[in-house]
């Protein structure tokens, strides 16, 4: 049994990250085009319109999905199992990389 304890502390930092982030790239961009006025829901939806930015927003919103995904598992205490197998996934392999779902062997 894996501690996922130390997971979610890693999963959550990673989440806070992300959202930090992605609240830098909203308050550049306002930054760039004029004032603070738009709450951030709206900014959010700037930024999508942005070709470049929008790139970027996209992939950290997958990462932001995996993410809760993973905080999800750790509540349902299904964290650190293959969705293949349903062999335990390394806690290396869940250090490195603390969203994965399935085990080194099953990985392409
Ligand atoms: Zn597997």
């Amino acid at each position: 049994m894996i501690q996922t304890e130390k997971f979610e502390t890693l999963l959550k930092g990673k989440k806070k990250e992300l959202l930090d982030r992605i609240q830098g790239l909203v308050k550049d961009k306002t930054r760039l085009d004029g004032p603070l006025d738009a709450d951030f829901e709206e900014q959010a939806t700037m930024l999508e319109n942005s070709e470049v930015v929008d790139h970027l927003d996209l992939l950290e919103r997958q990462e932001l999905a995996l993410i809760e995904a993973a905080l999800r598992r750790i509540k349902d205490q299904e964290y650190g199992v293959c969705q293949n197998c349903q062999a335990a996934i390394s806690e290396k392999r869940l250090t490195a990389l603390p969203y994965a779902t399935t085990c080194l062997n099953c990985t392409p």
